[in-house]
């Protein structure tokens, strides 16, 4: 599905919103290196950064790197992610991830996608987190529940599926915000944009969300604008009567004297009528 992109304007009010909402938004879970934010992020997946940020101190103690990791037996990893849920398949994400990043990277994290996503358990947007927040790089934007649902309220896509969002919001906004816009969007999607019941009364983002535009009937702000001039020929008021009953309203009563239009003298009079019947 596609559409117009929006106008820049709007992307740059949308982002000094959010930075003026959340100017040091940063990412919610606790971690001290590349290795440790990818482990919480791969346990983050269908479950609270806070849950994750309980379940991590003991697992970066007994498993401080990739290495350790690697050498993992899957049962007490298990017993130390249970509460974050979908364990098992997180257990076997980590130890994957572990193993490939010792065989393949000697152990340390890598800093571009491609090896990345290559990873077991680890996707664009695992891979995202881990570049824009402990490299600094923007290889493309972060794009979780609250940025999928933001997104679409704010009418920057209207795409259900992950990489085609991240594919649009790529294309609309400048690289050097990908990092902090989804930072904040996600504070944002925490604190007042939140899933049942946004809080639209105090976002200061709502004269630019096509959610609140379209929920309050109110016009974007540049649609508001209306033209100076009519391009088209005004409307015609619609007629109160039936076209046979508006034609005899609009003929002349008998009588009345017509304008003449050329020879033939416009309407015919109504007397004239009258004389050619009574001769039939
Ligand atoms: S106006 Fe409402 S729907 Fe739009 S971003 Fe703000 S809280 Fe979300």
């Amino acid at each position: 599905m596609t559409r117009p992109a929006p106008e820049p304007e709007r992307i740059q009010r949308l982002l000094i919103g959010l930075e003026r909402l959340f100017p040091e938004a940063r990412c919610a879970l606790v971690h001290r290196n590349a290795y440790q934010l990818l482990v919480s992020t791969i346990l983050s997946a269908q479950c609270t950064d806070a849950r994750v940020n309980q379940v991590t101190p003991e697992l970066f103690r007994r498993w401080p790197d990739a290495a350790a990791l690697a050498q993992a037996d899957p049962e007490p990893l298990i017993e130390v992610i249970r509460s974050t849920g979908f364990f098992n398949s997180k257990a076997r994400s980590l130890l994957g991830m572990a193993r490939a990043v010792v065989e393949r990277h000697q152990g340390e994290i890598p800093r571009d996608l491609e090896s990345l996503v290559q990873l077991p358990g680890v996707g664009r947007k695992t891979a995202n987190v881990v570049l824009g927040t402990v490299f600094g790089i923007p290889s493309g934007v972060v794009v979780d529940t609250h940025v999928t649902r933001i997104a679409q309220r704010l009418g920057l896509t209207r795409e259900p599926d992950p990489v085609k969002i991240e594919r649009d919001l790529m294309a609309i906004l400048p690289q050097q915000s990908w990092i902090d816009f989804s930072h904040r969007v996600i504070h944002h999607g925490r604190q007042i944009c939140v899933a049942r019941q946004p809080r639209c009364e105090i976002c200061p983002l709502a004269p630019d969300c096509d959610y609140f535009l379209a929920a309050s009937g109110k016009p974007r702000r540049r649609a508001a604008r209306r033209p100076r001039r009519l391009l088209t020929a005004p409307r015609r008021r619609p007629a109160r009567f039936g076209p046979k009953r508006a034609a005899r309203r609009r003929r002349p009563a008998a009588g009345t004297p017509t304008r003449s239009r050329g020879a033939a003298g416009g309407r015919r009079p109504a007397k004239r009528r009258k004389v050619r019947k009574s001769r039939r």
